[in-house]
């Protein structure tokens, strides 16, 4: 995206002009980054550290090796990987931008639609009702991730600057 596009889209933003999907709010959720395996996964396995099969003991977030107190992270039920953390929106983001309920992206590879950074919208192209306080939008448009780091980076600056004044 060109200099001057991204600046019109950070204006667009800050003008409430465009929604973007960073504004669903979002919860975090654990899941495995090989496979789509069942996310909590609490049986014996073998600790990096001590290498014994060991039954973990849960300590809060994480789960320690009662042999050599290793901590790790939930592990995936299938393949028992560590399972990273991430923000889903607390709503299907297609009851937000209409065309993705309609399978928009279904033909997509998962290493194109990794490339996302964001979805957005121009709010001229809401319906008249919306959905659990969100607009339900009629458009999706895409931005490349590169593109919304830099974005992003941007509207937080100018929000801050705006609660300063
Ligand atoms: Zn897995
Ligand atoms: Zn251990």
């Amino acid at each position: 995206m060109s200099e001057e596009g991204l600046r019109e889209f950070v204006k667009g933003v800050l003008r409430g002009e465009i929604f973007t999907d960073y504004q669903i709010a979002r919860r975090a959720e654990h899941h495995c980054p090989k496979c789509e395996g069942p996310t909590q996964w609490l049986g014996p396995t073998d600790c990096p550290k001590c290498e014994k099969l060991v039954d973990w003991i849960f300590t809060g977030p994480s789960w320690e090796c009662p042999e050599c107190e290793t901590k790790v992270g939930p592990r995936c039920g299938e393949c028992k990987a560590e399972l990273v953390e991430v923000q889903v929106p607390t709503i299907d983001i297609g009851l937000v931008f209409l065309p993705l309920a309609f399978g928009a992206l279904a033909d997509w590879p998962k290493a194109e639609i990794e490339k996302i950074g964001c979805v957005w919208a121009f709010n001229r192209t809401a319906l008249p009702r919306g959905i659990n306080g969100y607009p339900m939008l009629t458009e999706s448009r895409l931005m490349h991730k590169d593109d919304w780091t830099r974005a992003h980076k941007a509207i937080v600056r100018e929000q801050q600057r705006e609660i300063e004044i």
